[in-house]
């Protein structure tokens, strides 16, 4: 059974980590990608090595207008939208005492606002439709919370409360519109790199010793698309065996 072939996926945050590795994975078995990021010069790069069916554009997921651009682009290029993966996402954690506003606004912008976004963006083509799958990255932060992750642990429990609010208002309405919450754990990407705060940074380093590669989170990712249309796969939380937190 391959239920990814052929599917259209538009993927955020497509340039590193989870992304490109769900880019590789989604494009071997045979959808057609439009992938979204700032750093185009690595989307390029992407593009490049993987080829086929793959389009890109430049993307901040904190301007409304150019998620809109991007789902657009999606639609003109391969007349309909049937998964989103909400991926983007930044974790500068630090202390709430460091009063750092510039990152809890970034944090809030990209992993809050840019997921209502792309929702927004994509729900009318999906309605017209009336077939498409959502994807979210959430975390374990968005399920348990300790000092330094307040900001990030609160855009992650946004992100899983938006996603099971819209999972309850499709269903009510039948659109058949899939939902997925992913909350991943310590997976070996460039997240932590962004953390200024060198105190939080040493703890995290050390949580992140035993991280695991983001390809555990792609094939999550490609069973939930692949299961099918009637079976919506809403939640993984997915940690390395030996994270305790
Ligand atoms: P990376 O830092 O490798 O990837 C993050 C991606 O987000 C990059 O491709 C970056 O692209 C993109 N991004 C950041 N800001 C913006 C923006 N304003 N507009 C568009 N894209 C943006 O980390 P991961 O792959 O690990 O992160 C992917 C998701 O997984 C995030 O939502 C993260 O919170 C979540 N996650 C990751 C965990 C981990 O341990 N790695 C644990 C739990 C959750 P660019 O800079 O080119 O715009």
């Amino acid at each position: 059974m391959n239920n990814v072939k052929d599917k259209v996926v538009v993927i955020t945050g497509a340039s590193s980590g989870i992304g490109e590795e769900t880019v590789s994975l989604l494009s071997e078995n045979g959808a057609n990608l439009v992938l979204g990021a700032r750093r185009l010069n690595r989307l390029e790069e992407i593009q490049k090595n993987i080829g086929n069916n793959i389009c890109i554009q430049k993307t901040d997921v904190t301007n409304a207008n150019e998620v809109n651009a991007l789902i657009e682009t999606a639609y003109n290029e391969f007349g309909r939208v049937d998964v989103l993966i909400n991926n983007a996402g930044l974790m500068p954690q630090s202390f709430l005492e460091k009063n750092k506003q510039d990152e809890w606004n970034q944090m809030i912008d990209v992993n809050i606002k840019g997921v209502l976004y792309g929702i927004g963006a994509v729900l009318p083509y999906m309605r017209e439709q009336k077939s498409g799958h959502i994807i979210n990255l959430a975390s374990v932060a968005g399920h348990v919370v300790f000092p330094g992750s307040a900001v990030y642990s609160g855009t992650k429990y946004a992100v899983r409360a938006i996603t099971e609010g819209l999972r309850q208002e499709e269903a009510a309405v039948g659109s058949n519109i899939r939902t997925t919450i992913l909350s991943p754990g310590a997976i070996d990407t460039e997240l932590t790199d962004h953390i200024s705060d060198k105190e939080m940074k040493k703890g995290i380093d050390e949580v992140y010793k035993d991280a695991i590669k983001p390809d555990a989170i792609a094939r999550a990712i490609n069973y939930a698309i692949n299961e099918p249309e009637e079976s919506s796969v809403n939640e993984f939380i997915i940690r390395p065996s030996s994270q305790n937190l």
